[in-house]
């Protein structure tokens, strides 16, 4: 045998070598989708892996949900790598990069990771296999052109469902006193009673959300399906809800990331579409206006007040100077056995000090706690520290700001004059906390331009 025809034995060795191949899909549930059901997929890949020779067929890992964008769930995927680590793959079949990853960034770092780990990934729709010299060229192209897509679909999602929304058509659930069935709203009687007993109790009987809330658990009423038990805030929720006097508000959730498909409050972001008349209303609008005038006066009498800032005051606004994490609150016991409120880091609360785990991730966090009274010190002495240095706020920031953020001009005023109350200052003005240690706090306000450092004691504005 020559040199070559020895090299040639060698390279057919290789190549005769069993591979180990997974693979991904993400499957439909929708009954009427079956070209992307569970069963089709599997006969699919089933069906492809047979046919080539030396493939051997490990798993296949299939994940819940059509579009590639919502896999905020993506358990067979984990999966999937997971066994790629331990060595049971050596190669992955996919069909589209729009069901393999959820965008661009992502397809690359995951398909650099397996090629480090030595398996490639096989794209069959798009006719990649990443362990060619080519591929991640090809793959990032293709892979922006399906996030592209995605992004185009689901503003087309979002355009039907606007149109749609002023057509009148309610998205939503059924609630207490109105069933929804594919859009319409139609009135139930049984629980309109129950709007029309709270309302009666809130407005004519003059009971608070608390006592009307006991009032229906000893009473035995049942709550609509989506309830768990009549509470204060469900009480509350119901003398808001616009639906009761006949209007209909939708958008009052919107989707700003259309790759992770979080929802978030609509604060103006969007704008809403609203309905006047637009159902049966179960309140007169007099009594609906009038239980939601009286609902504002309570909500501004000064005992509410300081219920609401204790309770959400630095709720989300305290950020972890070394990992960046949000503090969360929690109750600590003094020696004497009193209790206080005090902040700590997420990470450091739920992993300890920093440390590496097994799987080679950097956990934990030496972000140190921090008593809810300093922080608030910390605030109040800031606010001194605006009321001193008023006139040369006024000077230097209160143009450019307005002119970056019209309307802002006033509040600001109120909040140097003084005529801002602290609570309004710290919802409005208070943007985060950044706890470096006990000694090193930075403040960010929202509208002025300002880092505050408080450094063991002294603070002083930084531009
Ligand atoms: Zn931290």
């Amino acid at each position: 045998m020559t040199r070559y025809e020895k090299m040639r034995q060698g390279k057919r060795k290789v190549e005769e070598k069993i591979l180990h191949v997974g693979a991904y899909c993400r499957v439909s549930t929708d009954k009427n989708d079956q070209a992307n059901s569970f069963e089709s997929q599997q006969r699919y890949f089933r069906e492809y892996i047979e046919r080539q020779p030396n493939w051997e067929l490990i798993e296949i890992f299939a994940d819940e949900g059509k579009s590639g964008t919502s896999t905020k769930k993506r358990t067979a995927f984990n999966h999937m790598i997971d066994a790629a680590k331990r060595g049971k793959l050596d190669l992955i079949i996919t069909k589209e990069i729009s069901r393999f990853a959820r965008n661009t960034l992502d397809s690359i770092y995951y398909t650099r990771e397996l090629k480090r780990l030595g398996v490639g990934v096989i794209f069959l729709n798009d006719n990649i296999n990443t362990l060619d010299p080519d591929a991640e060229l090809r793959l990032t192209i293709m892979s922006s052109i399906a996030q592209e897509e995605s992004r185009k679909i689901s503003d087309r999602v979002k355009w039907g469902q606007r149109r749609r929304m002023e057509q009148g058509v309610v998205f939503g659930r059924d609630m207490l006193g109105y069933d929804i069935n594919n859009g319409v709203m139609t009135l139930n009687a049984d629980g309109a009673k129950i709007v029309r007993l709270i309302f009666h109790k809130f407005v004519t009987e003059r009971k608070g959300c608390h006592t009307i809330a006991r009032e229906l658990r000893e009473a035995g009423i049942q709550t609509s399906t989506h309830m768990k038990e009549w509470s204060n805030t469900v009480i509350l929720r119901i003398i808001r809800n616009e639906k009761y006097c006949g209007d209909l508000v939708q958008k009052k959730t919107f989707t700003p990331d259309y790759l992770s498909h979080e929802k978030k409050y609509n604060r103006g972001e969007e704008e809403f579409v609203i309905i006047h008349d637009h159902h049966e209303p179960i309140i007169s609008r007099e009594i609906f206006d009038l239980a939601n005038a009286m609902l504002d006066s309570r909500a501004m009498s000064p005992e509410n007040k300081t219920k609401i800032s204790n309770r959400y005051l630095f709720s989300g606004k305290i950020k972890c100077g070394i990992c960046g994490a949000t503090y969360v609150a929690r109750y600590k016991k003094r020696a004497d056995g009193s209790v206080y409120k005090s902040w700590r880091c997420l990470n450091a609360q739920r992993y300890g000090a920093p440390r590496i785990d097994p799987a080679g991730n950097h956990i934990g966090c030496s972000g140190q706690g921090f008593p809810e009274n300093d922080a608030l010190y910390i605030v109040k002495l800031l606010m001194k520290s605006l009321n001193i240095n008023r006139k040369l706020i006024r000077e230097n920031t209160t143009k450019s700001i307005s002119s970056i953020a019209p309307g802002t001009e006033s509040a600001i005023d109120a909040l140097i004059s003084g005529d801002t109350s602290d609570d309004d200052f710290y919802r409005e003005f208070l943007s985060r906390l950044v706890i470096t240690n006990r000694d090193r706090v930075d403040v960010i306000l929202n509208l002025l331009p300002f880092c505050w450092s408080y450094n063991s004691g002294a603070s002083s504005p930084r531009g």
